[in-house]
């Protein structure tokens, strides 16, 4: 595969480095700072030798693939009593046989933020210089050790927030969306093989006078059509799991609102499982938010208590409500909660018409999505049965001693459930717009029966490109039905196989690199 020259930024000082040459590098493979061990990982042209020069005792050169040898790192500019800069594990891989393909090492020195960095002075001092973001995983791509859809399933790993993500990502980094996209490429190379044949055929075989004759037979005719239309059922199915891929991978935003000394704090405790937000008698003590990432359903959901929504005089109160109702407009998903406690008081009703009140006045907020309404300290006052409003039917729970959690938890999985739902339904909708035709195979929206193993996407790259290929499919079994000629049709089937090609990088362009690896962390 031939290496490419795209350009990083130029510095001032430096000659701009690379994607695509085979110059040593060096980075960190983990975050330096106070840890037992720090990782650096080098790889390419002459790692070994230069490392040899670096690392006493003198077994690395010789040093078979796939073994560790334990030394001290050198620096043979220091004198002698400061020679020894760290005592470290090296781990020697030989090409090919490593994650690029090179020749490449791994250095696991002690930890804090003192020691890798002084072993990385050694290194570039000897030779290597920084590795650009994602290099590593490029230079694997480059020689061949994995296609792009694996490349981008490394930065999903890196990235997971729950275990779900995770196992996804695995299932992409393990080949499952490669094998399917190779799949569906081969089907179509074989419905343009026909075309192709059939329009050879047509053009030298077919003397003049009948060649009129042999073009309206051939017209409207797509040799392997079924193939053709199969591919894009299933194209259309890779095209939905976005739909529900981008919710484990963005995750869902899950705003706790309602009137100062509901519980929202102490609801956000219990959903937390630990106490991390304050919870106060005295109204009006979450002035600004609090968020922190929770797992429901294996789904990453960012989980935001806000400040409570009332009225106030209090200048630093109301930038805190403020604030509260911009995250309220950002929500997928509003708790909003009712005082179960003031139906205790004498008023009875009056206090759930003043909630009432409340609520109305929470939905002059544009909600983007669905609101549950939460009754709670039922511990207190139980949630009257009917409910006296019709427009709501909220869960009755307490966040003090946790009673109606399981229900509100299956509540909120359900609401994140019809997110992926309308997310899908939304995409059918535009794509039907966009190319008109078949119904879409829609999709449950069911995150629990999502199978791991299906090929699913992973990237918004890998959903644009099957999105092309399914549009101008579309559009070349449309021409087939309005009996166009196929050397009207064979080109747009070859777009979609190009489109494919794209997505393991088969077909390469600089775009292809600058949108991926400009992502990656430096030392993947
Ligand atoms: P926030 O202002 O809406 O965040 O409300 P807090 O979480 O700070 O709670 C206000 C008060 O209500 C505190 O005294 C909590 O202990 C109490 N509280 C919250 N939830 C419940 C509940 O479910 N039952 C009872 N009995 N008290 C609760």
């Amino acid at each position: 595969m031939e290496r490419s020259s795209l350009n990083t930024p130029a510095s001032l000082d430096a000659p701009a480095s690379v994607y695509g040459d085979d110059d040593p590098i060096a980075a960190f493979a983990t975050t330096p700072g106070t840890s037992a061990l720090t990782l650096l990982r080098c790889s390419g042209k002459n790692t070994i030798d230069l490392i040899a020069k670096v690392f006493s005792p003198g077994k690395v050169k010789n040093a078979a693939g796939n073994t560790v040898i334990h030394g001290w790192i050198i620096d043979r500019e220091q004198s002698t009593e400061n020679k020894k800069i760290d005592e470290v594990v090296l781990t020697v891989f030989r090409a090919p046989k490593s994650y690029t393909g090179e020749d490449s090492v791994d250095i696991c020195c002690h930890g804090g933020s003192v020691t890798g960095k002084a072993v990385m002075d050694v290194l570039k001092k000897t030779g290597f210089r920084d590795a650009l973001p994602g290099e590593f995983t490029f230079r694997a791509f480059v020689n061949g050790k994995i296609d792009l859809t694996r490349c981008e399933s490394v930065m999903e790993l890196v990235n997971a927030k729950t275990e779900k993500g995770r196992s996804h990502a695995v299932s992409r980094l393990s080949g499952s969306l490669q094998n399917e996209i190779n799949e569906l490429k081969q089907l179509l190379v074989q419905v343009l093989a026909g075309a192709e044949i059939y329009l050879d055929y047509s053009e030298d075989e077919i003397s003049a006078e009948y060649d009129a004759d042999a073009k309206d037979e051939i017209a409207g005719k797509l040799p392997n059509k079924d193939i053709a239309q199969n591919v894009l059922t299933r194209l259309k199915k890779l095209s939905d799991s976005w739909n529900i891929e981008r919710i484990y991978q963005d995750g869902v935003t899950v705003v706790i609102a309602g009137k100062p000394n509901t519980g929202k704090s102490s609801l956000f405790n219990l959903l937390l499982k630990e106490d991390r937000s304050i919870v106060t008698e005295t109204p009006g003590t979450t002035r600004d938010w609090i968020e922190a990432w929770v797992s429901i359903g294996g789904i990453p959901v960012r989980l935001v208590d806000t400040a409570g929504l009332r009225d106030t005089d209090d200048s630093v109160e109301k930038i805190g409500v403020e604030r509260s109702r911009k995250l309220l407009d950002e929500a997928d998903i509003v708790l909003y909660l009712i005082d179960g406690s003031h139906g205790n008081q004498e008023s009875g009703f009056g206090s759930m018409e003043a909630e009432n009140k409340n609520i109305s006045d929470n939905e002059k907020i544009n909600f983007r999505k669905s609101v549950i309404y939460l009754w709670n300290k039922c511990d207190i006052f139980r949630m009257p049965n009917p409910f006296p409003l019709v427009n709501i039917s909220p869960i009755s729970v307490s966040a003090k001693t946790g009673e109606g959690y399981n229900n509100l938890y299956d509540a909120i999985a359900q609401a994140i459930n019809s997110q992926g739902a309308t997310a899908s339904q939304s995409a059918t909708a535009s794509r039907s717009a966009m190319a008109s035709r078949s119904a879409m195979a829609s999709l449950s929206g069911d995150f629990q029966s999502q199978n791991t193993s299906a090929a699913a996407l992973g990237t918004v790259r890998q959903k644009n490109l099957v999105d092309t290929a399914c549009a101008v499919l579309e559009e070349a079994l449309e021409l087939v039905e309005s009996g166009e000629p196929l050397d009207l049709i064979a080109p747009l089937v070859r777009e979609a196989v190009n489109a494919l090609g794209e997505i393991t990088g088969e077909v390469l362009s600089a775009d292809i690199f600058e949108e991926m690896f400009s992502r990656f962390c430096v030392g993947k």
